[in-house]
């Protein structure tokens, strides 16, 4: 077989391939994932991950909800909770079957989510060519240094960064990839012990950052900008709004909102 199929005889023939079947197959096809607490998974997620996909040709968007994430307070939800929400959204979406998948290794673990980790185990799934790229909103990707080993992070994937409004509706215009990682250098307040940003020079970053067309051409290493619909939503909001008996519909799948009167989660 061709080593190098592209996304769409993937996505030809995902209805009748397996996960595992795709894992194997050593394509040069580029696997999403998109990490987060998803406290609850709302529209702006799914938007995400449906233009990234198609901005960065991606085969296929692994979800990852995060166990216990280590950089914020506990979750409002369960783990299992929150791994029912995102599954609830993505069968919500029958065009994205096979192409939207749930990894609940986080979850089951009950361990700390790191991010590293999650990517070490999905390399050795997936072998040592496949692009593997890193989704976040510029806003997550402006905290990375205090992520655990976060240099570590461009060895083991590519970075694909979402512009987050309102602050970023470009995020390579003023409010910048660069001025953020300048920023890692002068704001060391905010970066963890051993893991300053200014282990690596601002150079070594800055050329890092690279076109979606870069991304079939290495298996990780870039920083990839891409701009998505601007969409002012976020978790905290759907939390702020269902404490406040105010309603969320739109803001979340119906699935997702009818699980949440079930549960009383917020
Ligand atoms: P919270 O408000 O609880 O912090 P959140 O809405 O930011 O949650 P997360 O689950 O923490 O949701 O985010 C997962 C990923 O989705 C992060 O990379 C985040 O930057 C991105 N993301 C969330 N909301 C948006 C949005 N409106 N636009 C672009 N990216 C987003």
């Amino acid at each position: 077989m061709d080593e190098r199929v592209n996304a769409a005889s993937i996505d030809d023939k995902a209805g009748v391939m397996t996960q595992h079947e795709l894992a194997i197959m050593g394509s040069s096809s580029a696997i999403g994932i998109l990490g987060g607490t998803f406290d609850p998974i709302h529209i702006a997620h799914l938007r995400l991950a449906i233009e990234a996909r198609e901005a960065l040709s991606l085969a296929q968007v692994l979800f990852v909800p995060a166990g216990q994430p280590p950089l914020r307070k506990p979750p409002q939800a369960s783990a299992a909770q929150r791994l029912a929400m995102v599954t609830k959204a993505l069968s919500a979406m029958p065009e994205f079957t096979d192409i939207f998948l749930v990894d609940e290794a986080e979850v089951v673990t009950h361990m700390a989510s790191y991010t590293v980790k999650t990517l070490e185990r999905l390399r050795a799934q997936y072998g040592v060519r496949r692009p593997l790229v890193l989704l976040m909103g510029a806003d997550a990707f402006a905290k990375l240094p205090l992520w655990h080993r976060w240099q570590d992070l461009f060895g083991l994937a590519h970075i694909g960064v979402a512009a987050r409004p309102a602050a970023d509706t470009n995020v390579l215009s003023d409010n910048n990839l660069y001025t953020q990682v300048a920023a890692w250098q002068t704001n060391q307040t905010n970066v963890g012990a051993g893991e300053t940003a200014t282990q690596w020079s601002m150079d070594s970053i800055i050329q890092r950052i690279g076109l979606p067309a870069d991304i079939s051409h290495a298996p990780a290493g870039r920083i990839v900008p891409f701009s998505i619909t601007p969409l002012a939503v976020s978790s905290t909001l759907i939390r702020q709004r269902l404490a406040a008996k105010h309603n969320v519909r739109h803001l979340v799948s119906d699935h997702v909102l009818d699980y949440i009167a079930t549960h009383s989660i917020y």
